[in-house]
C-alpha cells in the first residue's frame, strides 16, 4: 500500500510533479490551502465584499464556488452564483440543474440568464445561422465572447465587486500557449489572477489558476461535491490540440505546466509597455463598454443578423 508523504495514511494521489503521495484529508487541505494562497498572494478578495461566481455546473466553478463561499463567510462576505445558458443541447441541460443544486445546498442567491433571452437565440441556432451563411467562425468565439459579455453584465447589475471564474492551471497554460500561438499580445497580458480592465467592467478573479485540473477534479470526489462531468459537443479543434500537446508535456516532463505560468508571470510585467491603451466607450447598439463602435458581442451578432437590444438581465427581486 502506498502512504501518504505527509501523515502516512493510505495514498490517494500521487502528485508527480512534487515527487509526493497524498491520503484523502491531506489532499483536500492542499486544494484549500493553495487555494487561500492565490486569494492573499494576488489580493483577490477583501473583507465584506460581494463576489460573483460563474458557475456552469462542472467541477471547476462548482469547486470555485464551494470554497469561495466558505472563504467570504469567515470575512463577512457573501457570495452570489451567476449561470450562463448558452443553448447548448445535451451538454448545458445536464450541468444547470447541478449548478441550481449546489447554489442550493449552500444557501447562495443563484441567477441564470441565457443565450436565448438576451441574444434571441441559442448557441446552437446561432452556429446553424453561421453555417448557412458561410461565416466560418468556430462555436467557441461565439461561445467565448457572449459568455463573458453577460457574466459581466449580470455581475455589474448584482452590484458584484469582483467576478470570479473556476480557470484552473491547464485552463490557464492553455490560453497562455493559444495566445503564443496566435500572437495575441492583448489577449496574453490579460491572463492575470485578478484583470480589472476598466469602467464598466467587474474585475475578473481566477482562484483556482494554481490547481491543477486533475487535483480539482479529485477534491470534489473526495467532499462528495455533485458536479456534472460531460464534455461540451463543440470542443474540438486548436484548444484541444494545445491541451493534449500539453498533457503529454507534463506527463513526459512533470511540472512542465507550472513551469510555463511562471515563467509568463515573470514576463507579463514587461507586456504592459507594448499593450496599446484604449478608450472606453458604450458600444453603439448595446451600452456594455467596449473599445470600438460596436462591442465584440454586437458584432459577431450582426454577423448572423441578429441584434442585442438594451435591457436588464436580472430582474428586481429575481433570484
Ligand atoms: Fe462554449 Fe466552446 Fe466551451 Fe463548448 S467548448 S462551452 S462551445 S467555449
Ligand atoms: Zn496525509
Ligand atoms: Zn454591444
Amino acid at each position: 500500500m502506498l502512504r501518504c508523504s505527509f501523515c502516512g495514511r493510505r495514498a490517494v494521489y500521487h502528485r508527480r510533479y512534487a515527487g509526493v503521495f497524498l491520503c484523502d484529508r491531506c489532499m483536500i487541505k492542499s486544494v484549500e490551502r493553495r487555494f487561500r494562497r492565490a486569494i492573499n498572494q494576488n489580493k483577490l478578495v477583501n473583507p465584506g465584499e460581494r463576489i460573483a461566481v460563474a458557475v456552469s455546473g462542472g467541477k471547476d466553478s462548482v469547486a470555485c464556488l464551494h470554497l469561495l463561499h466558505n472563504y467570504c463567510r469567515g470575512k463577512r462576505g457573501e457570495v452570489v452564483a451567476i449561470t450562463v445558458d448558452e443553448g447548448i443541447k445535451g451538454y448545458r441541460d445536464g450541468s444547470l440543474p447541478l449548478a441550481r443544486e449546489n447554489a442550493e445546498i449552500l444557501g447562495v442567491e443563484h441567477h441564470l440568464v441565457s443565450f436565448k433571452s438576451a441574444f434571441g437565440a441559442t448557441l446552437d441556432e446561432m452556429v446553424r445561422i453561421a453555417a448557412k451563411r458561410g461565416t466560418g467562425l468556430n462555436p467557441c468565439t461565439y461561445c467565448g465572447v457572449m459568455r463573458r459579455h453577460l457574466l459581466n453584465q449580470a455581475a455589474r447589475e448584482l452590484r458584484a465587486d469582483k467576478l470570479a471564474t473556476g480557470h484552473n492551471l491547464d485552463d490557464e497554460t492553455q490560453a497562455i500557449m493559444l495566445n503564443y500561438v496566435r500572437a495575441d499580445l492583448s489577449r496574453l497580458y490579460r491572463l492575470a489572477p485578478i484583470y480589472a480592465p476598466r469602467e464598466g467592467f467587474v474585475p475578473r478573479i481566477k482562484p483556482l489558476r494554481e490547481i491543477p485540473e486533475k487535483e480539482i477534479g479529485l477534491y470534489v470526489l473526495l467532499k462528495g461535491i455533485k458536479v456534472h462531468l460531460a464534455v461540451c459537443p463543440y470542443a474540438s479543434g486548436i484548444h484541444t490540440e494545445i491541451r493534449d500537446f500539453l498533457n503529454s508535456l507534463e506527463a513526459n516532463h512533470p511540472n512542465s505546466k507550472f513551469m510555463i505560468l511562471r515563467m509568463f508571470e515573470e514576463i507579463r510585467p514587461y507586456l504592459k509597455e507594448a499593450v496599446p491603451e484604449f478608450e472606453m466607450r458604450g458600444c453603439e447598439r448595446c451600452g456594455e463598454p467596449t473599445s470600438t463602435r460596436l462591442c465584440k458581442t454586437c458584432e459577431l451578432l450582426q454577423g448572423i443578423g441578429l441584434a442585442k437590444r438594451r435591457k436588464k438581465l436580472i430582474s428586481d427581486g429575481d433570484s
